[in-house]
């Protein structure tokens, strides 16, 4: 008998497609959104392995899951599951780092490029019928000779950089570690504290966790901190953000501008005032949404599930160091 996944978040067709496409022939693929109540909760303790992406999943999923062995998350980020749930049932969680870092570091090239060219309202009156070809030169800006500070500079954060640069950047960044000289000399990339990071960049972009150390890193000291011409861009979680602080430094001019793909709460509310500025350029988490990346990130997560299938560990475990022993 074929051992059983669910899969957690919700799917569309195309997608679901695709995901089935990737499945190993050995599992079948059970979907969590298409069961109803008693469906559920029939499934959860027949379940071999548990698959998420950004779900929120804890001890109601894990306490009933009891045959499950591994939980595989697609993505990186793992702020959606519970992994202190996750240790007490000795459940093995993995992510797919690298994966998806193309896919944000795209979208954060995108979205400082759109922000410095003005490239969503000018796309709106020139379907309007405006031909604004002047209007905008004073406040529009080219990549080149300006500095591009990263907070955060792990898998998402270098393959932005190498892209930044490419466009004629300097690189500055904080982490909380260091990367190696020879990752520093690839990028030509200086290691600032964060302060120094956010007072002298034009260009800020987030590429951390969100924990409960990184929680509302960003707020209005932070702000105050950074130029006046600065933009800021937020692909890694909304939360890392205070948004109200943001409101009113987007409002009263002491930044620029910002990108923001990851809110505080998911989905943003269509009230939202960061929605209601000219200098918000706003996206619905779509940082890794490429069929690319997708193929990337289900190809590694089912080969993980595999390898644990195949009696062996799985790679990328989040949760090594639990205090119960996980079921490795
Ligand atoms: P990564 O683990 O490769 O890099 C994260 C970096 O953050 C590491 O270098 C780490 O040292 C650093 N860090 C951790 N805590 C820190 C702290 N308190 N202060 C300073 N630095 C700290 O992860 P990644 O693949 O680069 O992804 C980064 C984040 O991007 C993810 O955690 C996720 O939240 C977000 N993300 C967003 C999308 C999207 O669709 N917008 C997609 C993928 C990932």
């Amino acid at each position: 008998m074929n051992k059983r996944i669910i899969y957690f978040d919700r799917v569309f067709d195309d997608f679901k497609k695709i995901l089935i496409e990737h499945k190993p022939v050995e599992f079948d693929l059970l979907f969590w959104h298409e069961m109803n109540h008693s469906e559920r909760e029939k499934i959860l303790p027949e379940a071999d392995y548990l698959l998420v992406a950004t779900e929120k999943i804890g001890d109601e999923v894990f306490s009933k899951a009891t045959k499950a062995r591994f939980l595989q998350k697609t993505g990186i980020g793992v702020d959606n599951i519970d992994l202190s749930a996750a240790n007490t049932h000795g459940l093995p969680v993995s992510n797919t780092p690298g994966a998806n870092a193309t896919g944000v570091a795209e979208l954060t090239i995108l979205l400082i490029l759109a922000l410095y060219r003005k490239l969503p309202i000018l796309n709106k009156e020139t379907k309007n019928g405006k031909w604004l070809m002047w209007e905008f030169r004073p406040s529009s800006f080219e990549m080149e000779g300006k500095t591009h500070g990263f907070i955060g500079f792990g898998n998402i954060g270098r393959e932005t950089a190498k892209r930044s640069k490419a466009f004629g950047t300097n690189i500055i960044y904080y982490d909380k570690y260091r990367v190696s000289e020879d990752q520093e000399k690839e990028l030509d990339a200086q290691y600032l504290s964060l302060e120094e990071v956010l007072k002298n960049s034009d260009i800020i972009s987030l590429h951390i966790p969100l924990m409960p150390e990184t929680e509302g890193l960003i707020g209005e000291y932070e702000l105050n901190l950074m130029k006046k011409n600065a933009v800021l861009i937020n692909v890694s979680r909304g939360g890392i953000v205070q948004e109200d602080a943001l409101y009113h430094a987007l409002c009263d001019g002491t930044i620029a501008g910002a990108g923001i793909d990851v809110w505080a709460s998911e989905p943003v509310s269509p009230e939202h005032p960061l929605l209601t500025l000219d200098n918000v350029i706003a996206s619905p988490h779509i940082g890794a949404g490429t069929r690319d990346t997708l193929n990337r990130v289900l190809k590694m997560a089912f080969q993980n599930i595999k390898r644990v299938n195949d009696g062996e560990k799985p790679e990328y475990v989040v949760n090594n160091g639990a205090q119960k022993e996980l079921k490795l």
